[in-house]
């Protein structure tokens, strides 16, 4: 096992560490998270490790992307149950800054990825991407990798991110890691800390409702309608669920589109008491 040579909390120690890394030839990895890890930030560190030679993963609960009435203030931390994690995996170096070091002095520049962020959740959890894509926009220059891990499981995100990217020419690959889930298929997230357990299995409703949207597309059911309502129906089956929404859309543009052609994403947002739950299928595969 590989040990975490350092964990580092300023932007100049970063730099400096990855230009070693790099001067020695090294490929960069960068896996950007807010911490409170688990098995599916896991899955992006094996990625980045396998494929890569230095590995950072950033923590960061990011302020900038919680709305006002949103969990900001209760996220989960705990950075030294993560540090061990990224130890176990092989991670070369963890870049945990204080707030005050990402944003010494009122931010005034931001990265906005238009029509891209207006729809699913951009809808209900404005001014969102622009903080996901303002610090990520940040933690590309401060950490200049070569490659940047991201999951599907946010799935928005991943479409936005990859478009900034290109927008921007930002010289790093972008990619994509498969959502992974609870055996239940709930998708794991930090922010499943927050459920009872009654809520836990009741949300596996959501990834219910995802499969049998899977079934339909595989069948090669076209109309979204009808891919909309089969969600719908396992969602309300489950009475501790409160749709937020549901939407058929294509991978790319993330529009509604009239008839299911090309590679297509399949979004739920949903609320299990006060906890707000993401999920999606991509389909056929996830975007490259
Ligand atoms: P977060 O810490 O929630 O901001 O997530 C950091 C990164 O981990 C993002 O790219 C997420 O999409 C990814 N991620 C979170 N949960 C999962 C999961 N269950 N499977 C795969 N990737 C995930």
């Amino acid at each position: 096992m590989k040990s975490v040579e350092t964990r580092v909390e300023t932007v100049e120690a970063l730099r400096r560490v990855v230009a070693a890394a790099r001067a020695g030839g090294k490929r960069i990895g960068l896996v950007p998270t807010m911490g409170a890890l688990h098995r599916g930030h896991a899955a992006l560190i094996d990625a980045s490790v396998a494929e890569c030679d230095f590995t950072v993963v950033s923590i960061f609960v990011n302020a900038l992307q919680f709305g006002p009435q949103e969990d900001f203030a209760v996220y989960p931390r705990d950075l030294d149950a993560d540090q061990a994690l990224c130890e176990e995996h092989g991670v070369d170096v963890v870049f945990a800054p204080t707030p005050g070091e990402m944003y010494p002095s009122e931010q005034r520049t931001f990265v906005d990825v238009t029509g891209l962020t207006d729809g699913l959740c951009g809808a209900f959890r404005p001014g969102h991407f622009r903080g996901v894509t303002t610090v990520v926009a940040k933690l590309f220059h401060i950490a200049s990798p070569d490659v940047a891990y991201f999951g599907a499981k946010d799935a928005q995100q991943l479409v936005v991110i990859r478009r900034m990217v290109r927008d921007l020419n930002f010289p790093i690959e972008v990619r994509a890691v498969a959502t992974v889930r609870e055996e239940s298929g709930l998708a794991l997230s930090s922010r499943n800390r927050y459920l009872s357990d009654e809520q836990q299995k009741g949300a596996a409703a959501i990834y219910q409702g995802l499969q049998a949207a899977r079934a339909l597309l595989e069948a090669g059911e076209t109309n979204p309608e009808r891919v909309r309502q089969a969600v719908r129906d396992e969602l309300v089956k489950e009475p501790g669920l409160r749709e937020q929404y549901v939407e058929v859309v294509d991978a790319e543009e993330l529009e509604r589109v009239k008839r299911i052609e090309g590679r297509t994403l399949v979004a739920v947002a949903a609320y299990a008491g006060k906890t707000r739950l993401i999920d999606n299928i991509f389909y056929p595969d996830l975007p490259t």
